[in-house]
């Protein structure tokens, strides 16, 4: 039986995992699979970061996949077992709990949920149906295949602006398509965009319909002003998605409880779920700072709530054990 299993792979999973390891709880950790379409991806969404320039101890910047390799690694050093599966049930009612993946079950005493957030889609069928034929929702997969093409990107918070100023290496043109006319986004972001000579504004306006669905090519979008109510056609081959992220909580659904916008509710300041046992922490959470860095402290807090817990756990035991002992002393027959 294991002691805890970690779920998600991201900062809040893998800083889990290295303090769960180093209190010596050997945590299992299923860090999911490869899924391009849905841009998933083990290790998370920095996994299809390019630079990573405000995570704490490195001035010169760090590229997310290298970092999340490195927690890993780090993780695994201490003897955390990692693996790249989903698990796709969880039994919360049973104790132990059971952990269902790659169609095995595996009993625990208790769970860390870190499963992350996901790329929002608009959910437009044409979006749907060009889906990998010119619609994605990650830049940094495939922003190679846009040379010297035109492409848009729909959202005005840091993500689209990251988006966007990483197309500007590979397009020759990069419209931000924002439904507002002031960008969400930090300063800084904000600032780098805005002074990008390739990337061009499209204020007020939303996405009616992705064309080019007959012939499964992407050939422009049809974009509506939502100021004036009118309607024009923006000529790209290229559209990429940014427009923030839903918590991946689905895997326990009706079992703990969330938000009504699916977000993992904890007995703040703890990690403690409803349930006793289930821990949750990093972007699942976290409806407000959504940083790599808080998911990784809110990791280390469930790995902390874990080991007391654990701890807390057998200390009952004891108790009741040698409460028992002693009833039984008190009520057997004397000789
Ligand atoms: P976000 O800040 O929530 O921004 C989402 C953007 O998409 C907003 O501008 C929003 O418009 C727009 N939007 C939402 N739904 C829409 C819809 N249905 N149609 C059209 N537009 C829609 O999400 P994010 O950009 O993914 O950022 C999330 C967090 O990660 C933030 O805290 C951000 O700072 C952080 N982040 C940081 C970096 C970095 O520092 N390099 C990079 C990426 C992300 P409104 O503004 O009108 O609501």
């Amino acid at each position: 039986m294991e002691q805890v299993v970690i779920l998600g792979g991201g900062p809040a999973g893998m800083t889990a995992a290295i303090y769960a390891a180093r209190a010596n709880l050997e945590p299992l950790c299923l860090i999911g699979e490869s899924d391009e379409k849905k841009a998933l991806f083990p290790g998370g969404q920095l996994m299809i970061t390019t630079e990573v320039e405000n995570f704490p101890g490195f001035p010169q910047g760090i590229q997310g996949p290298e970092m999340m390799l490195s927690f890993r690694r780090q993780a695994e050093k201490f003897g955390a077992r990692v693996l790249e599966k989903f698990a796709t049930r969880l039994e919360l009612q049973k104790r132990p709990f059971e952990v269902h993946y790659d169609g095995q079950a595996v009993q625990t005493r208790s769970i860390i949920i870190a499963t992350g957030a996901s790329a929002r889609w608009l959910g437009l069928p044409s979006e749907a149906a060009l889906r990998g034929h010119g619609v994605s929702a990650c830049a940094t997969c495939d922003a190679f295949f846009y040379k010297g093409q035109d492409v848009a990107v729909v959202g005005g918070g840091d993500s689209a602006l990251e988006e966007a100023l990483f197309l500007t290496k590979f397009a020759s043109k990069v419209y931000i398509i924002h439904r507002r006319d002031e960008l969400r986004g930090s300063k800084v972001m904000r600032a780098r965009a805005q002074q990008n000579p390739k990337i061009e504004f499209v204020w007020n306006s939303v996405i009616e319909e992705v064309l080019g669905v007959a012939e499964q090519k992407m050939s422009g979008v049809r974009l509506k002003n939502v100021l004036t109510g009118g309607f024009s056609t923006l000529n790209v081959t290229g559209l990429f998605i940014a427009i923030g992220h839903t918590p991946n909580s689905q895997l326990v659904e009706g079992m703990v409880e969330m938000t009504e916008n699916g977000f993992i509710k904890v007995k703040h300041p703890t990690t403690y779920t409803s349930v006793a046992g289930v821990f949750a922490c990093g972007d699942v959470i976290d409806p407000r700072y959504k940083q790599a860095i808080t998911a990784a402290g809110t990791g280390c807090c469930a790995a902390i709530d874990v080991e007391r817990w654990l701890g807390e756990q057998e200390a009952s035991v004891e108790e009741v054990d040698s409460g028992l002992l002693e009833r039984l002393v008190e009520e057997s027959p004397k000789v």
